[in-house]
């Protein structure tokens, strides 16, 4: 088949489930244009790992000439004048950005229910969540809409929403993925990663995005090679089972996928031990005080005047406060308070300084594991996904649906959720968690569990 055939089917599938789903925000209108070029290109015996494949990308991540909102009214109308690096990579492979997904806005909350236009919904059941902040991007992909896609993880957005979708999910190590031209949410934590329906599919991907990058001064110096290290065998991996995580009110479905994982596992010569993480208790506390202070910093850029929603008043504070209360959503001002709270003075110490010691502590925690094990094992999520409307009244219970993923952004590790099972009919995914730089190795035991 050609590119053009493929991106075409892709097409028409979105065009049938769209309606039902929502799960992008815009269809490229220069979708099948680029897969005639692409076509050109393999005609001049271009070497194209990704040729004619359509990609999906979340809506933080910048497309020139094609609409970038982060699900906020704030950037509703933002044309990027330039295109992402995980962008250009993309189009260098051949790939075929062919829309940009729906999520929470900015890239806050955990069902893509704050998107601000409208909610995403789940493939397997349409009356649940997909799970986010990444839900479009997960449900486009488990509606066989697109074969890959990419989101962004500060604190679970890729993992969490695979899981609760059926797909995997992958957050790299802090640095492996370039985050030139992605809007930022919370810097230290923010990551871009990869989606797909196989490992195989994934480590292509993630191949393909990795790497240097000379515009992001975090980028890090590393040779990408999840596809190689598909043929390596699991045989002598140690993956340590924390205890905490596991330990705290798990729903049966998880459970039963965490067992089965093991078992599986351990037929092809894995090796289990359990570990302890003391300070992981620490982990959602600190992950919500350092993310909303890096929100508050990040999202001062938005002011009304240099781009963005622009709400004129009769002199620039006026401008400044009625764009931001027109442009930001409940949720986005909910941590922008926050996060000017725990940094003001007076309190700077007592929370702020306070989270950034139990990062610390979190980290040091995770080293110790790693003198135990090669690989961690954790649920990605409590619970399976839960229903619209569900968490969107308490903000806190919204909050807890991270308690799995936010520490591994704390430490900067690599993670990837794996479907494991079901309950019910709904699927449920297990994250292991590797050493910082061995992210290859996660793809090891995931193939092997495939
Ligand atoms: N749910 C978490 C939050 O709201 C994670 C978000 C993310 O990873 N972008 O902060």
């Amino acid at each position: 088949v050609s590119p053009q055939e493929v991106v075409s089917a892709s097409l028409q599938r979105i065009a049938q489930l769209e309606p039902r789903l929502h799960a992008l925000i815009r269809l490229n209108p220069q979708a099948e244009q680029e897969a005639a070029l692409v076509e050109q290109r393999l005609a001049r015996g271009e070497h194209l790992p990704l040729a004619g494949v359509p990609v999906v990308l979340k809506d933080n991540i910048c497309t020139q000439d094609l609409a970038t909102t982060c699900g906020s009214r704030m950037l509703a109308d933002f044309v990027p004048p330039y295109s992402a690096t995980v962008v250009e990579k993309l189009r260098q492979a051949g790939a075929v950005v062919v829309a940009k997904a729906n999520m929470d806005e900015f890239a806050m909350g955990s069902s893509t229910e704050y998107s601000a236009f409208g909610p995403t919904r789940n493939p397997w059941d349409t009356e649940r969540v997909p799970g986010g902040t990444s839900g479009g991007s997960a449900a486009a992909v488990a509606a066989g809409m697109v074969p890959l896609a990419l989101g962004t993880d500060t604190g679970g957005s890729v993992r969490q929403p695979a899981a609760l979708c059926g797909v995997y999910g992958f957050k790299p190590t802090y640095g492996r993925i370039s985050r030139y031209g992605v809007v930022a949410t919370a810097s230290s934590l923010d990551q871009v990663g990869t989606m797909a329906r196989t490992v195989q599919d994934l480590a292509l991907l993630s191949d393909v995005v990795s790497g240097y990058d000379p515009m992001d001064s975090t980028s890090l110096e590393i040779q990408a090679q999840f596809a190689a290290a598909l043929q390596a065998s699991s045989r002598g991996l140690t993956i340590g089972l924390v205890k905490e995580a596991l330990a705290v009110g798990n729903s049966p479905g998880v459970l039963e996928a965490l067992e089965r994982f093991r078992s599986v596992m351990e037929a092809q010569g894995v090796r289990f031990v359990e570990v302890s993480l003391p300070s992981l208790e620490y982990a959602l506390a600190a992950y919500y005080i350092v993310n909303t202070a890096e929100i508050s910093s990040n999202l001062a850029r938005y002011d009304g005047t240099l781009y963005g929603l622009r709400v004129p008043g009769e002199d620039s504070t006026t401008t400044m406060m009625q764009s931001r209360e027109h442009g930001f959503g409940p949720e986005v001002q909910r941590r922008i308070l926050m996060g000017t709270f725990v940094l003001s003075s007076g309190y700077y110490e007592a929370y702020y300084g306070k989270a950034l010691r139990a990062r610390a502590r979190i980290k040091a925690d995770f080293d110790r594991a790693f003198s135990q094990a090669d690989l961690l094992l954790t649920p990605t999520s409590p619970f399976p996904a839960f229903r619209l409307g569900e968490k969107t009244t308490d903000p806190l219970s919204m909050y807890l649906a991270d308690i799995d993923t936010v520490a591994v952004n704390l430490a900067g590790l690599p993670a990837m959720s794996i479907p494991a099972g079901f309950e019910g009919h709904l699927p449920v995914g297990v994250q292991l968690i590797g050493k910082a730089l061995h992210d290859e190795q996660i793809f090891v035991a995931a193939n092997a569990f495939e």
